[in-house]
């Protein structure tokens, strides 16, 4: 078979032009159709080949465990009040609750985000925490509600258990309400609800005594307020009911809270 004329070839690369003229150029300045290189051997790249993937960073989550265990030796420090994020103030931190037998709060929090920290790294999640112990005093709640943005964190999770009436049952989720900015309008929600169906699906029930469905809206939490990413603060159940505290105070009852909590968050993550 003879080698085909200049004049065919040039017909030939505009009709191929013609039918890539929706790619993207893969440099600013295409090869001419007059050139015989381009002609010869039209570039792969060009036509065939999909553009390379962007890599995608690693998401980051800040995990916010409750209190800390340093807090009831340092009563000046945690009572210091700090901003609230609507234009007053609270006490920097507190001691947390704690369950009839003396299973505190902060010791709940800090086994219960190491356990999620570990789930959510082993998928490839970046995570931070906001305190590196449970000895420590602080940090505290507008530094907590500070996290997120210093981390430039694609969720913040706090993580606390109640202390409500005895007969009192259930898991909340609460955000802040009113909204104070974007993040907090729209995303902060949908997180709550995500953590939410999480916690159902574990087989928690939703609070009977305090919100709705299982969500609470708060406009009094300043860790969520001073927030500019989506946040939410679950707060498991009651440590003073019985039934829930011995499941709080177990291993295997908080590593149950940790495959919800951990699960809801990679739901938010995956939107
Ligand atoms: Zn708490």
């Amino acid at each position: 078979m003879s080698a085909p004329s200049r004049s065919a070839l040039l017909v030939l690369a505009a009709a191929v032009l013609a039918a890539c003229s929706t790619a993207a150029p893969v440099s600013g300045s295409p090869t001419p159709v007059s050139s015989p290189a381009a002609l010869a051997s039209p570039s792969p790249a060009t036509h065939d080949t999909p553009p390379p993937p962007v890599p995608v960073p690693p998401r980051v989550v800040v995990l916010d465990p409750g209190h800390n265990g340093g807090n009831s030796r340092d009563r000046a420090t945690v009572t210091a009040p700090v901003p609230d994020g609507r234009g007053g103030t609270k006490p920097c931190n507190t001691t947390g609750t704690q369950t009839d037998s003396g299973y505190t709060e902060h010791a709940f929090t800090w086994d219960l985000a190491q356990r999620v920290r570990d789930k959510l790294t082993a998928k490839g999640i970046t995570v931070v925490m906001t305190r590196d112990s449970d000895t420590g005093v602080g940090p505290c709640v507008d530094a907590r509600g500070a996290a997120g943005e210093k981390a430039d964190a694609d969720a913040v999770v706090s993580l606390h258990a109640d202390g409500s009436a005895p007969a009192n049952t259930g898991f909340h989720v609460a955000y802040a309400d009113p909204p104070l900015n974007p993040a907090q309008a729209g995303p902060a929600h949908v997180l709550s609800a995500d953590l939410r169906d999480a916690l159902r699906t574990g087989g928690f029930p939703v609070s009977d005594y305090i919100g709705r469905d299982g969500l609470s809206p708060r406009r009094d939490l300043a860790g969520l307020n001073l927030s500019t990413r989506p946040t939410a603060l679950v707060e498991c159940a009651n440590m003073r009911n019985a039934g829930e505290a011995a499941l709080l105070s177990s291993a295997d009852g908080r590593e149950r809270y940790a495959t919800a909590i951990a699960a809801g968050i990679q739901t938010y993550l995956a939107r």
